[in-house]
């Protein structure tokens, strides 16, 4: 068998001993980690990257702990940058290969098999019902097209949603987005949000509460329409559509709009992981690429808020987003405003004011 040298391994590579001693790092890894190989070789691998469980208790100190499978673990950058990372090693005889990934990123097929599925399945069911009433019309009932073209109508737009998705994910990375920023009745838009969603979940119980006189924001109102979909649609998916509330509070400056559910809730270890891109917390449950809450976040972000979450075992979560209470002046010093033109307007953005 010929051995492959590890500089031409395309992720980041570490080699100890058995017992934890660090003897090569590749390029990648020296990359990733900001590092350089001298001042490593010969020294524990926990001991130079203090190496931390995720609870933070030490690990990977004396010698390697021989566990299979991969495991997520905290590195520290010789910059004091904290690194998260999964890490899987093979040992055979004295020596470990250690490969390590940073969490949240997926490989290219990974990314590219959970979108194609997501993109897939609503189409399918676009080109089963169209089949099925072209081939049957004069058969079917006109309630029964109805409710067919209604599932066809809500398909299409879980397509047109995740096209956009995709988009803002690459305007965000680039610092491409544009906002086009109105006046925006966000108690008016909540509750509009509120019904659509509930024609997609029949059992939704969604309170809507804002205060007599909210302010209006100076928003995208297609932005803000997203964070709250993606909110109220991850509460009854994840949380239970029974006992939902929608509610805002207008503070000093800013807004402030909660989407609370009464469901199972996030452990405290994933509740800044919901954030970061790609991440769906394991339990079986259909469809969802786990770019939602990232994308809503970058969105609030854009817009001078903050989205943030709070979870109690067995009660619920709480997800909560602040916009700025803005005049156009102030805007206007904003480098992210329409003014600055949009390569890439998406459906009816371009007609708007
Ligand atoms: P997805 O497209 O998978 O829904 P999101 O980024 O919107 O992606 O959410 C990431 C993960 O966060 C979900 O897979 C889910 O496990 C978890 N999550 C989000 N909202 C809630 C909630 N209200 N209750 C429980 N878990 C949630």
């Amino acid at each position: 068998m010929t051995s492959v040298p590890i500089d031409a391994l395309p992720d980041a590579v570490l080699v100890a001993t058995a017992d934890g001693i660090l003897t090569a790092l590749n390029r990648v890894a020296l990359d990733v980690l900001g590092a350089a190989a001298a001042d490593l070789i010969g020294r524990p691998l926990g001991e130079a990257f203090h190496v931390r469980a995720p609870g933070g208790a030490p690990t990977m100190r004396e010698g390697w702990p021989g566990q299979e499978g991969e495991r997520e673990v905290t590195f520290r950058r010789p910059d004091g940058t904290d690194l998260q990372v999964a890490v899987t090693a093979r040992v055979d005889g004295d020596v470990a290969i250690v490969a390590l990934r940073p969490s949240g990123e997926r490989s290219g097929i990974a990314v590219i098999s959970t979108i194609s599925h997501e993109l897939r399945s609503p189409l399918t069911s676009v080109k089963g019902y169209t089949s099925l009433m072209l081939s049957r019309w004069d058969r079917l009932k006109d309630e029964q097209k109805r409710t067919m073209l209604e599932q066809v109508h809500h398909d299409a737009d879980r397509v047109t949603r995740l096209v956009t998705e995709l988009l803002d994910i690459s305007r965000l990375e680039t610092g491409r987005l544009v906002l086009r920023r109105q006046l925006v009745d966000v108690p008016a838009l909540a509750a509009s949000v509120v019904d659509k969603v509930a024609m997609g979940v029949a059992d939704l119980d969604c309170e809507v509460e804002f205060p007599d006189g909210f302010p209006r924001v100076y928003a995208d109102p297609d932005k803000v329409e997203q964070v709250l979909t993606n909110l109220v649609e991850n509460a009854a998916k994840y949380g239970s559509p029974a006992a939902m509330r929608v509610s805002g509070d207008a503070l000093d400056g800013v807004v402030a709009v909660t989407v609370r559910d009464t469901g199972e809730g996030i452990p405290q270890g994933d509740l800044q992981r919901v954030f970061t891109k790609f991440f769906r917390r394991d339990h079986g449950r259909p469809n969802g690429t786990g770019l939602g809450l990232w994308i809503s976040q970058g969105l609030v972000e854009a817009h001078g808020g903050v989205l943030t979450a709070e979870s109690e075992l067995g009660s619920g979560s709480t997800f909560r987003f602040t916009l700025p209470i803005q005049t156009f002046d102030q805007d206007g010093a904003r480098g992210n405003d329409e003014r600055d033109g949009d390569p890439e307007p998406i459906g009816d953005d371009a007609a708007r004011p």
